[in-house]
C-alpha cells in the first residue's frame, strides 16, 4: 500500500465508520454474527473498453491477483467466452491456480431482456464448451446485467436448463455501479491523474456506502443478517483500490468467505419472485420489487 492509499484508508476508518452508525431504532446488522462477504468478479479475463493495450490489462489483473494473496481472498470469476484470447488464456489459468473458482457468465455476454431463452442457452452451452475444452473446472452461472429474464416464460425456461445442467447460480447481494465508476477512470487516467485519484477515492466510498445499505436491507428482509456476496468487475479501477476497500472491510469486522460458504446461508433458497427487466441483488429479488 503507498502512502497516498494508507492516508486514505485511515481516513476513510476515521471518517466513514462513524458516518455508518446504525441509528437508534433501525436493525443493527451486527448483532446477530460475524459479517461475512464472498468477493466476486464478473467479466474475466479482462476488460479494454477499446482504451487499454493487451499488456495494460495483463498488468492490471496481475495487481488484482496480488490484492487478492495479500488479503487472502479465495474469489470467484465469471468468464465471458468471446474475451478469450491466446494472449490472456493464462490469466485465466493462474486465477485458477491461485485457488479461485471461474463460473460461466454467457459467451457472448448477452442480455436475456434482449435475446430468446432458447438463444441465451446455446450461449450458456456455447461457454461451457469453451470452459471444457480448457478443462477448467465450473459449476456456477451468473447472468450477465444480472438480468434474470423479463417475462415469466423465458425466466423459467432459462432457470429449468441451469438447473438440469445441474449449474449453481451465484446471485449478487451487494449490488453497485462499480463498472461506471471504473469506465470514468480508465477515460481520466489517459489525462489527468488527479482526476482518476478523485474518482478512485469517490469510488470507496460508494461501495463502503453500499455495502452498508445492502447490509441494512438484509436485516429488514430477513430478520438477521446474511452471509453477503459482492459484486466486482475484473477491471483496472480495482487494480488500484481494491486494496483500500478490502482493508476497509478487515478494519470493520468483515470476514471474506467463499461463494459456496456465502451460498449455504439459507437466505439464498428464498425463492426468487421478480420478474422484470431490471438487474437486482438478490436482496431486492426476493421482496418481489418491481
Ligand atoms: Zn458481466
Amino acid at each position: 500500500m503507498n502512502a497516498y492509499r494508507l492516508i486514505l484508508s485511515v481516513f476513510l476508518a476515521m471518517a466513514i465508520f462513524p458516518a455508518a452508525a446504525i441509528d437508534a431504532g433501525e436493525p443493527d446488522p451486527r448483532q446477530n454474527s460475524a459479517r461475512k462477504i464472498a468477493i466476486s468478479f464478473d467479466d474475466l479475463p479482462t476488460l479494454s473498453h477499446d482504451i487499454l493495450t493487451v499488456n495494460d490489462q495483463i498488468a492490471y489483473f496481475n495487481r488484482i491477483m496480488r490484492t487478492l494473496e495479500q488479503h487472502n481472498v479465495r474469489a470467484i470469476g465469471f468468464l465471458v467466452g468471446q474475451r478469450l484470447r491466446p494472449e490472456n488464456e493464462h490469466l485465466v489459468r493462474s486465477f485458477i491456480d491461485a485457488g479461485h473458482l471461474v463460473g460461466n457468465h454467457t459467451f457472448n455476454h448477452w442480455d436475456l431482456n434482449k435475446v430468446s431463452a432458447s438463444d441465451y442457452i446455446r450461449d450458456i452451452e456455447k461457454c461451457s464448451n469453451l470452459i471444457s475444452q480448457l478443462d477448467m473446472p465450473c459449476k456456477y452461472f451468473r447472468y450477465p446485467f444480472l438480468h434474470r429474464g423479463d417475462d415469466v416464460a423465458k425466466k423459467d425456461s432459462v432457470l429449468s436448463y441451469l438447473e438440469r445442467n445441474e449449474f449453481i447460480i451465484a446471485p449478487v447481494s451487494i449490488d453497485n455501479d462499480e463498472a461506471g465508476f471504473n469506465l470514468r477512470f480508465v477515460k481520466a487516467l489517459q489525462s489527468d491523474s488527479s482526476a482518476a485519484q478523485t474518482i478512485g477515492q469517490e469510488y470507496v466510498e460508494h461501495m463502503i456506502f453500499k455495502t452498508e445499505y445492502y447490509e441494512r436491507l438484509a436485516v429488514e428482509v430477513n430478520g438477521k443478517a446474511i452471509n453477503h456476496i459482492l459484486l466486482l468487475h475484473m477491471n483496472l479501477i480495482n487494480s488500484y483500490y481494491l486494496d483500500t476497500l478490502l482493508d476497509w472491510y478487515e478494519q470493520n469486522g468483515w470476514e471474506f468467505i467463499s461463494i459456496e460458504e456465502a451460498l449455504s446461508d439459507p437466505f439464498y433458497s428464498k425463492p426468487d419472485s421478480y420478474v422484470g427487466e431490471q438487474g437486482l441483488s438478490y436482496i431486492e429479488r426476493v421482496t418481489g420489487k418491481e
